[in-house]
């Protein structure tokens, strides 16, 4: 599931990948974001067979196919905030509950290789958004249920979320290589 504070909190780095929010500017925003793509079409191509691919560790987690799939929706939705942003002085926006989409997806029965296809475009597609701001269209800003967010917040969050889910992805594929793992305790 979307672990908690990954939308909510404020914090210069995430506890648990390490990412640093800072490392994200209105220079390198479209760059960073453009190889969120490439990234996770290289995991869901290299693991489209691996069993532990479309299945949930636990009922609470994700499997790694949803994480993408959810990565996906977020690319998505992030260009349409930033879209609107643009278009409107301080707007409402759109709030969508991930763990209902999921839910309701049945993102398990989806393609992986079709899933890696649509990250690569909703990727390409926010990375051009963001490409064609001025410096001054990074500051400008909306809100989310009354929290203000800025276009470099966004762009800063969906490159932490990619980072964040390919850790994700990596824990529940990573099942795999544990039961074959030698023994390291001799
Ligand atoms: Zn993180």
């Amino acid at each position: 599931m979307e672990p908690k504070g990954i939308g909510t909190t404020r914090v210069a780095r995430c506890a648990e990948c390490g990412f640093l929010f800072s490392s994200v500017n209105a220079d390198n925003a479209s760059v960073t974001v453009g190889r969120i793509g490439p990234a996770y079409a290289e995991v869901l191509r290299a693991n489209s067979a691996v069993p532990w691919l479309r299945q949930r560790p636990s009922a609470k987690v994700w499997s790694p196919l949803e994480y993408a799939t959810h990565m996906r929706n977020v690319l998505l939705l992030f260009a349409r905030r930033i879209q609107v942003i643009s278009r409107a002085e301080q707007p409402e926006l759109e709030v969508m509950s991930h763990d209902d989409v999921v839910a309701a997806g049945d993102y398990n029965r989806l393609d992986p290789l079709t899933v890696a296809e649509e990250i690569r475009q909703a990727g390409r597609s926010l990375a051009d958004v963001l490409a064609g701001l001025a410096p001054a269209g990074f500051a400008r800003r909306g809100f989310r249920d009354g929290e203000e967010r800025t276009v470099l917040e966004i762009s800063q969050r969906a490159a932490h979320e990619a980072q964040h889910h390919l850790l994700d992805m990596a824990r529940g594929l990573g099942r795999s290589t544990t039961v074959a793992r030698p023994d390291q305790s001799r």
